[in-house]
């Protein structure tokens, strides 16, 4: 399904697809609603109402142990997106996310979030509706699962969305979350009024939801709103505001809306899950709260930032932020590259590599030169005096503006053999792109690995695009930084460009490493 990659990490079905198959044998009324096709395979007609019900009710007590009972005209909820939604709320808690204590308005006969925020985090609830027969399921729910000191279902009236008494009473709460009903009217319920494509195939699975839970005056974005205007009363109760939003333009007119009251702490994320989409907005006025950065937006970004998932069976370094930073900087100095090692913890570290050749291209056919014994000649050329060369192999190039003039005369610094930094004028063989000419590091005759830098006077010096000089582009090829992280038991490698415009060159050392660093799958 197109948006699982980025559902929630710790969602359970991110990388738990249910097995029907299991699941028919294990529970006859699964077994009832389900097909078999020619192949044998165990299928579930998703238009039909009740047979996603009788799943949500199967992997609820397949997957949580769950005991749930459901109408059959009532809202059947998809679980990765509820869990979705539970996960967010501990990451916004970060370490204390645990024996939290919130308000679900609008829990619906299912009474979902208060029972799977129960089961897997130990939460306490009080829940809150205002239909009668969604309060009695979610009484029986509740009790069926034994949580009775643990949930308090509450009858509300219409009209207020945060029960009112919560402001007269002496208990606090760490969290407000709320499902809101979707829709103005019937019109956009049955998406008359929408901008849904009457050629548009009908939604995956059939929403069996009452009016009472999809519709209420002014959609969910006035529903928020109230919220927001409410929590001003009750801020000194309610640690966090949230709310999930069906339509993604609500979530910038509740934004604004969020501004416009003078509400700064606030942030949105997303709730991805097989083909639909849903959104999470937060508020506080807690200035000890800090939101956490939307998963979604980060693995979106991650493309454009240039990150690895290292595999765990890369089959050559132990999965843990020490050896895999050991034998990082073990590559940097193959690579005869310049390099700092900042903090490193067992949750992330960094290296600063700058390099002034280009060392980590070609790998292959510099393995291909040393097997067909080549090295000999190699060696050869390193020998000779870098002044007498006219050739490349004795320079070392910058790169300005990202191309290089056919045969134009460079100043760069080379280190001859008694590792005495020079200043020659050379000139450049014909190449376009500096970030193509893959110069490799056993054809240029120094030790590149020192700490020492050549005197300002006769160093080369890039402009930056405004103008002004530029010290971090002085004397090498690329500067970037290496950065390991660890997240949810998965390694990260980003790098990050640190001249901001050597993007490609970056994105060649991320080559190198995923090299490297491969499955053996
Ligand atoms: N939380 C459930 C149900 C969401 S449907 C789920 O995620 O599956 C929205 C629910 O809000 C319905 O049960 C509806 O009866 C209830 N509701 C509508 N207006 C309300 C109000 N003002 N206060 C509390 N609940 C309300």
């Amino acid at each position: 399904m197109a948006l699982n990659r980025f559902m929630h990490p710790r969602n359970h079905y991110r990388n738990n697809k249910p097995d029907f198959s299991q699941l028919a044998l294990k529970y006859p009324e699964f077994a009832d609603h389900s097909t078999q096709d020619l192949n044998g395979k165990i299928c579930l007609d998703f238009k039909k109402a009740n047979s996603v019900r009788i799943l949500t009710q199967t992997l609820l007590k397949e997957d949580f142990n769950l005991n749930v009972e459901l109408p059959d005209d009532r809202l059947t909820p998809t679980l990765s997106s509820r869990l979705n939604y539970i996960h967010w709320i501990e990451d916004i808690f970060g370490d204390s996310y645990k024996e939290l204590r919130g308000i679900d308005i609008g829990t619906g006969a299912s009474c979902i979030y208060p029972i799977l925020g129960c089961k897997i985090n130990n939460w306490s609830f009080l829940a809150t509706d205002v239909n009668e027969k969604n309060l009695e399921y979610a009484d029986k729910n509740v009790k069926g699962n034994n949580m009775q000191t643990k949930i308090q279902v509450v009858k509300v009236e219409e009209g207020t969305c945060i029960p009112q008494f919560v402001l007269s009473s002496d208990q606090t709460y760490d969290f407000v979350m709320c499902n809101p009903p979707f829709f103005a009217d019937h019109m956009e319920a049955q998406a008359i009024t929408s901008t849904r494509k009457v050629n548009r195939p009908d939604p995956p699975s059939m929403s069996t939801a009452e009016d009472c839970e999809s519709i209420v005056p002014g959609g969910e974005a006035q529903f928020i709103k109230q919220m927001i205007q409410e929590s001003f009363q009750v801020k000194e109760k309610i640690r966090v505001f949230t709310s999930m939003v069906g339509k993604k333009i609500n979530v910038s007119v509740i934004k604004e809306e969020l501004k416009r009251r003078q509400i700064s702490n606030f942030s949105t994320t997303e709730f991805c899950q097989g083909k639909t989409m849903r959104w999470g907005i937060a508020w506080t006025f807690d200035t000890t709260i800090k939101f956490p950065k939307s998963y979604f937006e980060k693995k979106k970004k991650g493309n454009s930032k240039l990150i690895y998932e290292i595999p765990m069976d890369n089959g050559i370094v132990i999965y843990d932020i020490q050896n895999m930073t050991a034998y990082i900087i073990s590559q940097l100095q193959e690579l005869k590259v310049e390099y700092k090692e900042g903090k490193r913890t067992n949750i992330n570290s960094c290296v600063t590599m700058t390099a002034r050749v280009n060392s980590w291209s070609n790998q292959r056919r510099k393995r291909r030169l040393e097997k067909q014994g080549l090295n000999k000649d190699i060696e050869e050329k390193k020998n000779k005096t870098p002044e007498k060369s006219s050739s490349v192999n004795s320079v070392i190039v910058h790169e300005i503006n990202g191309t290089l003039s056919n045969n134009k005369a460079i100043e760069d610094t080379i280190i001859d053999d008694d590792k005495k930094i020079k200043i020659v004028k050379e000139t450049v063989m014909e190449t376009k792109n500096i970030n193509s000419a893959n110069i490799s590091s056993d054809e240029i005759p120094v030790e590149l690995k020192t700490n020492k830098t050549p005197s300002t006077s006769t160093e080369s010096v890039v402009k930056t695009k405004s103008g002004c000089l530029d010290d971090t582009k002085k004397n090498h090829l690329v500067k970037c930084r290496i950065i390991l992280k660890k997240t949810d038991d998965r390694i990260m490698l980003e790098i990050v460009d640190l001249d901001g415009d050597k993007r490609e060159l970056c994105n060649q050392i991320l080559q190198y490493f995923k090299n490297k660093l491969k499955s053996q799958a």
